[in-house]
This record gives structure tokens, sequence and C-alpha cells, in this order.
């Protein structure tokens, strides 16, 4: 992982072996190339689909009463090693934390989508932002919206 822009900082990092994290599904979407997917998420965007692998699909119960949720993903094809960065669109750097890279220590992305339905042990979304493929970390009602109104039925 040498090709870096001009101005750009790397740092030696360590394999990281601690924190593991379980993928819980994969995100699939229109987008294969990292340089046809949206920088961010619209929430006219495509339908999108995401499936959830067991033994995860009971922790569906109940997420169809929300019309958005937080899809949180692991963005696999990131590098992880730049603490300053010189972003494509822009002539000038900045810090990391500054940014909405995919570039970060720990890849993790997040998106605020619209729920269009649940299909079984998959959810239908729009307003994502990542690439065919791209391994799910967790599921969340939005914030705002998180107040159920009635508990689901067992
Ligand atoms: N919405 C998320 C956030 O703000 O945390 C991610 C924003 S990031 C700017 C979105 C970009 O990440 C996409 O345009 C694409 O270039 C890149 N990307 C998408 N999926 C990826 C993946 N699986 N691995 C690495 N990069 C990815």
């Amino acid at each position: 992982m040498s090709d870096i822009r001009a101005h750009e900082i790397m740092v030696p990092t360590s394999q990281p072996d601690d924190a593991r994290l379980h993928f819980i599904g994969r995100i699939h979407t229109p987008w294969t190339d990292r340089k046809d997917c949206p920088r961010q998420g619209k929430q006219d965007g495509p339908e999108c689909r995401i499936e959830i692998f067991e033994p995860w699909v009971p922790a569906l119960k109940g997420i169809e009463i929300f019309d958005q949720i937080e899809v949180l993903y692991w963005l696999d094809k990131s590098r992880r090693d730049l603490v300053v960065q010189n972003p494509g669109h822009s002539d000038r750097t900045y810090g990391t934390f500054a940014l909405r890279s995919p570039v970060r220590p720990n890849p993790i992305g997040t998106v605020g989508a619209k729920l269009v339905k649940v299909e079984g042990s998959a959810l239908i979304v729009r307003g994502l932002d990542c690439l065919d493929g791209t391994p799910l970390l967790d599921l969340k009602p939005d914030r705002c919206a998180f107040t159920p109104k009635a508990p689901p039925k067992d």
C-alpha cells in the first residue's frame, strides 16, 4: 500500500487483531467500482438489498415499523493507514477525522437508509453508498424515530 497522493501522510500501523467484529450480513448494491459509487447515499437512490445471515435473522423482528434505519458496514476495500488525506475532489489536505472518507483506521461506514420493505431475511432499502458485497456490521432504528409506538406482537 504505497500509492498515496501528494501531501498525504502514512503511518506504520500494526495488524489489528483485537475487537473482532462479526459480519452479520452482506449488502447488495448496483456498484462494483468505487468510481461509480455515490460519495453519500441519497434517499431517492436505487433499491439495494441487505441480506442478513443466520443466526441473526430473528433480530429483524419489529424493524418493519421504522421508515428510517441506520446501516453500519465495513468498508472492506479501504486502506487504513492514512492520517492526512488529499481527497480526489479537493486541492487541500485534511486530517482523516475531518473527512468521511472510507480510508480510516477502522473503516466503518454509516448511512441513514429508507426502509422500503422486509423480504424474509433481507431488507430492501434506499440511500446506500457502498460497493456490492460490502459486509454488514449492524442495523439500528434511526435515532429520531426510535420510539416504538406499539411493541411488536408475538
Ligand atoms: N456514508 C458512509 C459514511 O459517511 O460513513 C460512507 C461514505 S464513503 C465517502 C463512500 C465511498 O466509499 C464510496 O463512494 C466508495 O468510493 C467507497 N466505498 C464504498 N464501499 C466500499 C467498500 N466496501 N470498501 C472500500 N470503499 C468503499
